[in-house]
């Protein structure tokens, strides 16, 4: 339903071979922006909010109308300009081109912070886009589940044996991204507390089969937690509250966690931390009345929140920041330095990944046939019968995810698997094995994308932390590669001033072209990655490169 420019409610992608657009290219862009807001996929959609504190789709509701406007009178030799959510430009390009270029959130370095960007985006000329918020090719909860799987397996292969069973995992916030926790957490074996302020959000995780069951009381979360892990089964726990008040609580109780993190959206203080002894609703009064008070009242609860962690930490917890800068946070407005004395996800478990050019590699299928993404799960299976971990992910997830709109799958592949698979699909497509083409992106979080010093080039090998020429070269080559949509954004999972990073999807629509595509933007996109950490330094990339012949002229 939708009102003349305003606001759309219940909005769903189109799906089937039927197209309003010219081109299966912005067809898809079309589809996947829809799906973007689709209320079974975004977090908040009336506010055209997909996930991560503020992380919008497109600008304001009149933007949104004259993106999907443009995008089906747009030609297949235009390319549409997205300016942070705003399209504002067609030029004439060429055929294999990107139909779509998007750039979100940037300000000059020295303007970068949130302060300005606040300023900003209140006059109406910017956008937050997070990552796959404002590229469209957020797929719901499952597009981090893998993610977040993989990451609790190898701290399991580090930590624990090898598995997280007889373990207690205790998180805070169950939203877009971190409500993946749960079941990823159980899929490893488990026993799982995600504390969440907000009762909405435990419900949708409880209805969507990511979390098991509900608590309303700490004692009756941990009885239940201790004795799971007491018999070694997996269980997920969303326990009401706020996490600020909860976790010294269980320190007190004497709850040593075996495995500890947040995910709540600590990268964003006005709107993405509850301070300690506020209803949502009092919090949302005093962001407005009082910004600078409640700013101050959300690092007050986030300095308890780290100092309890580091205590948790001393007493044994594994403990890791999951990339929203939640150290970063206490560290630069509260001069805690200390919080940095647990690491980021990445230095610890993922980094030896991004290495060998693995990453999130993602699908949705734009028939909205689940079958089609059935039978491209087989593909993928049949592909690598040596895969036993990527075996066991897609046999879980089949069982255990859900879809959220369009169905969509996701998985961790490899420089040349990527690739590989690229040119599967497009098969599919072709022979007609599914019913309409397939769209093949990534999180922006990925082997060569994103330059984050908190987050993904945390303690890089060769103190390149900061620098950000990467991401501006990955989001170039995937262009001249010829993806259908290419994206460069700033701010995105740790906020204003602390990231930039760029996405790319490209669409198989069955024809010769896409497999030309395809082959050059799923090569070139993991080959940047592979050569961003072999230029660091790290031996797995090198050695990658030199056995895959990714051409490198530095390296020797
Ligand atoms: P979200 O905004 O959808 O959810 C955050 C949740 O935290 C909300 O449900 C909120 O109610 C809850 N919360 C806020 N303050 C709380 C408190 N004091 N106590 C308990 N719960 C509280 O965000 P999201 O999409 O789930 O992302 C979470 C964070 O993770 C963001 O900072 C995001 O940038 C980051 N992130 C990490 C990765 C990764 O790969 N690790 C990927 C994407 C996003």
């Amino acid at each position: 339903m939708s009102t003349a420019k305003g606001v759309v409610k219940n909005i769903k992608a189109p799906t089937g071979t039927q197209i309003s657009c010219r081109g299966w290219h912005q067809e898809a862009a079309l589809r996947m922006l829809m799906n973007n807001l689709d209320p079974d996929v975004a977090e908040k959609p009336d506010e055209l909010i997909v996930y991560g504190g503020g992380g919008k789709a497109a600008r304001n509701w009149e933007s949104y109308h004259k993106i999907v406007e443009t995008l089906q009178r747009l030609e297949n030799d235009e390319t549409l300009l997205v300016q942070s959510g705003k399209p504002v430009g067609v030029f004439r390009t060429h055929e294999e081109a990107p139909r779509v270029l998007i750039a979100n959130a940037h300000l000059v370095p020295k303007w970068a912070n949130w302060e300005e960007f606040r300023r900003l985006d209140k006059m109406g000329l910017t956008m937050y886009g997070q990552m796959t918020a404002g590229s469209w090719i957020y797929i719901g909860t499952q597009g981090i589940l893998q993610g977040t799987y993989e990451t609790f397996a190898e701290c399991a292969r580090q930590k624990f044996e090898g598995t997280l069973k007889g373990q207690l995992v205790v998180t805070a916030g169950l939203g877009g991204m971190g409500g993946a926790q749960p079941l990823a957490a159980t899929m490893n074996g488990a026993a799982f507390i995600g504390i969440e302020v907000d009762e909405s959000r435990i419900d949708r995780r409880v209805e969507t089969g990511y979390c098991d069951i509900k608590c309303t009381n700490l004692d009756e979360a941990l009885d239940k937690a201790l004795d799971a892990k007491e018999k070694g089964k997996p269980l997920s726990i969303g326990l009401l509250g706020n996490v600020a008040e909860l976790l010294p609580k269980m320190l007190d109780r004497g709850v040593i966690p075996d495995v500890l993190t947040d995910q709540t959206s600590a990268h964003d203080l006005q709107l993405g931390y509850i301070p300690a002894g506020y209803t949502l609703d009092e919090a949302k009064q005093k962001r407005e009345s009082e910004p600078e008070g409640y700013q101050s009242d959300v690092l007050d609860s986030m300095v308890i929140h780290v100092e309890t962690m580091l205590k948790m930490q001393e007493e044994g917890a594994v403990t890791f920041d999951y990339g929203n800068n939640l150290r970063g946070q206490v560290a630069d407005h509260r001069g805690m330095e200390e919080a940095f004395n647990f690491p980021g996800f990445v230095p610890a478990f993922i980094r030896p990944l991004f290495c060998r050019g693995s990453g999130p590699f993602r699908w949705a299928a734009l028939s909205g046939n689940p079958e089609d993404i059935y039978t491209t799960d087989q593909a993928v299976l049949e592909a690598f019968p040596e895969k036993e971990s990527l075996h066991r992910w897609i046999h879980k997830a089949q069982e255990q995810v859900q879809f959220q709109g369009l169905p969509s799958r996701i998985c961790w592949l490899e420089y040349g698997e990527r690739a590989e698979m690229g040119a599967k699909f497009n098969w599919l497509v072709k022979e007609g094995k599914v019913d309409a083409p397939l769209v093949i992106g990534r999180d922006h979080m990925d082997t060569g994308s994103v330059a984050s010093p908190n987050r993904e080039t945390e303690g890089m090998k060769d103190g390149s932390d900061a620098i950000a020429d990467w991401p501006l070269l990955n989001a170039m080559l995937n262009t001249a590669s010829g993806a259908s949509w290419v994206s460069l954004h700033h701010g995105g999972g740790v906020g204003i001033g602390y990231s930039i990073h760029a996405g790319m999807v490209c669409v198989a629509d069955g024809t010769e072209m896409a497999d030309e595509r395809l082959e050059r933007v799923l090569t070139n996109d993991p080959g940047s990655g592979v050569m961003r950490h072999a230029d660091a330094g790290y031996d797995e990339a090198i050695k990658t490169a030199q056995e895959r012949g990714v051409d490198l002229p530095m390296v020797e």
